[in-house]
């Protein structure tokens, strides 16, 4: 394998060349959403000039081969999870509406007066609330498990509270906030024993290693393409064959039926009893070159510079003075909030991307993580391997500047940069 080159890699990216108020794009908001590939912005363009008709439909040419390729990404994407078969892959609009699938056909189905929802504290809202709303037409309960110091789920503490009442485990891989990497086998070996349904909220991880659904043996799993170099409006859910099988389909109408009369309809086979009417052929098709772009040699190489990338912007933003980190030590995704002890995190954001620099403030669609953590914010850099280590010594410098804007209360950060 040869030396990864940034420069390369940064190259794949056309919109890195782009200005943003008239300084060069620093792009830290790629847990919210990545940048797009020249190959991935190609075959969407390819696909709408090329191949463009309706999947699964039309008596011709073109219908025939859209379908071919739309079917042929799904492939792919079940050999990049090792999923033992394709027709195990839904196509969604993203991570929020797989999860929503899942709560209202087998949620819906299994879930009974008593039984229990077990969510982690550290959960995205797209993970919380379809349960939530759940438990309550159900009269189910929601269990929530803990995290320890570091972020991560706390394993001790949650064992215990899997009991013979849950039913569903539904937990993050990695945290959109907190960037840890949790440690889910234990959880999941724990909730198979209780006879509970394992799912798996991939959204953070799924860009930065490559998850085997068989050796994870988990009964779900989403994530969005949008967050993994792909296009927008599209996610992925994988189920296990026998479940996916035996669920009540998600929504009705053309695709995912068989016959259809007045008196009765039949529905379709699995994955397209899930997929009713046109779904997004464009982004799927589009995604067969993003998996392409994922197993790259360029792209696998990038996986060990974002290693170094991470550790360097561990230092170096800790040893900001003022700087507040939300958990303890360096994440194991590149993916770092932090709150300051003189300044709004809203404002720090703004004088960023003042300079150019796009990261992300607030509650990052995690409120209840937020309330425990009592706070009502942060900032979040959020990075990927076109970032360089020169970039994120001008975050650092930009933060350091804000600090000290701040430290003097009649200098605004406005005129701080017209003194400089
Ligand atoms: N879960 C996690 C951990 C996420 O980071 C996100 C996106 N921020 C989601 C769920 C929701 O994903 P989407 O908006 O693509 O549906």
């Amino acid at each position: 394998m040869t030396e990864f080159s940034v420069t390369e890699f940064r190259q794949q990216f056309p919109i890195l060349q782009r200005l943003v108020n008239n300084q060069p794009l620093i792009y830290c908001d790629n847990a919210a959403t990545t940048q797009k590939p020249q190959a991935v912005i190609e075959a969407i363009s390819r696909q709408l000039q090329n191949t463009n008709a309706n999947v699964h439909r039309g008596a011709h040419y073109l219908s025939a081969k859209a379908t071919t390729l739309y079917e042929q990404a799904r492939a792919k994407v079940a050999q990049y999870i090792n999923a033992p078969h394709a027709d195990q892959i839904i196509w969604t609009k993203g991570t929020t509406e797989s999860i929503n699938l899942l709560a209202t056909t087998i949620g819906q189905q299994l879930l009974a007066e008593g039984d229990e929802i077990l969510l982690s504290v550290a959960e995205h809202h797209a993970n919380i609330v379809p349960w939530q709303q759940l438990a309550e037409r159900c009269g189910a309960r929601l269990v929530i498990l803990p995290i320890d110091q570091q972020g991560r789920i706390d394993v001790d503490k949650s064992l215990p509270l899997i009991g013979d009442n849950c039913r569903f485990l539904c937990i993050n891989h990695a945290s959109n906030v907190l960037g840890k990497i949790n440690d889910i086998k234990p959880l999941l070996n724990k909730a198979k024993q209780a006879g509970a349904i394992t799912v798996l909220d991939a959204a953070q991880t799924a860009a930065h290693f490559k998850i085997d659904v068989q050796d994870l043996d988990v009964d779900f799993i989403t994530f969005s393409a949008h967050k993994m170099f792909g296009p927008a409006g599209l996610g992925v859910l994988y189920g296990r064959r026998s479940l996916l099988d035996s669920m009540p389909p998600y929504q009705f109408g053309g695709e995912m039926i068989k016959t259809v009369s007045f008196e009765h309809t039949e529905f379709n086979q699995t994955p397209h009893k899930f997929e009713a009417g046109t779904p997004n052929l464009t982004a799927v098709i589009a995604m067969a070159e993003c998996i392409d772009f994922l197993t790259s040699d360029l792209c696998q190489q990038s996986l060990r510079y974002e290693q170094a990338l991470i550790a360097y912007a561990y230092q170096k933003l800790d040893q900001i003075a003022g700087l507040q980190w939300l958990v303890v030590g360096c994440p194991d995704l590149p993916i770092f909030s932090f709150t300051l002890q003189t300044g709004h995190h809203q404002d720090l954001a703004s004088y960023l991307d003042s300079r150019g620099i796009a990261v992300r403030s607030g509650h990052h669609c995690a409120m209840p993580l937020m309330q425990a953590l009592q706070l009502p914010g942060s900032v979040r850099v959020s990075l990927a391997p076109y970032n360089t280590f020169a970039e994120i010594d001008r975050v650092v410098q930009c933060i350091v500047e804000f600090i000290a804007s701040e430290q003097q209360p009649s200098q605004t950060a406005a005129n701080v940069t017209a003194i400089q």
